[in-house]
């Protein structure tokens, strides 16, 4: 784990709410998720756009993502994953820290199933230090 606090744009990440960590990149749970189980996994240097990535930070960034999205699919009974990335305040970014959100999907979660993109802009409560700690920890163990 991390000494250094982990910067996600402008907000200190506490190492409770980090649960895989690569070379490059690291996945953290979500202070407000649309689903159970939306995680976001981030490059570690602070970058605002996709486009800003060096070839070697986006290869550990998706890899990082396949390796993460499998788990998270399993552990939150999904049967499907959505991956998005909104890049730019235009595209609905409201971190300036690249990062792709991983939602793991069920058949059961919309009438709609691209009413994920609506319910992504939408703003909800953020949840508890605590709730996000034992998601964390809950996460970790599979990847010791
Ligand atoms: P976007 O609107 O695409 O930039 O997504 C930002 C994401 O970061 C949303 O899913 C937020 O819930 C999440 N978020 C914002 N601040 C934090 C934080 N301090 N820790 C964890 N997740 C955060």
């Amino acid at each position: 784990m991390s000494v250094t606090p982990f910067m996600f744009g402008p907000w200190v990440i506490r190492n409770s709410e980090i649960f895989f960590e690569s070379a490059l990149s690291v996945a953290l749970v979500n202070l407000k998720p649309v689903l159970p189980g939306h995680v976001l996994i981030c490059p570690r240097r602070v970058v605002p756009r996709y486009y800003d990535l060096e070839d070697h930070e986006i290869a550990d960034l998706w890899k990082s993502a396949k390796i993460v999205s499998k788990v998270i699919e399993k552990h939150f009974n999904g049967d499907g994953l959505t991956f998005a990335i909104q890049d730019g305040k235009n595209a609905g970014q409201t971190v300036p820290h690249v990062h792709i959100h991983i939602i793991p999907r069920q058949k059961t979660d919309y009438e709609n199933t691209d009413q994920i993109y609506t319910e992504i802009e939408k703003e909800r409560e953020p949840r508890t230090l605590e709730t996000m700690a034992k998601e964390a920890d809950e996460l970790r163990v599979y990847f010791q």
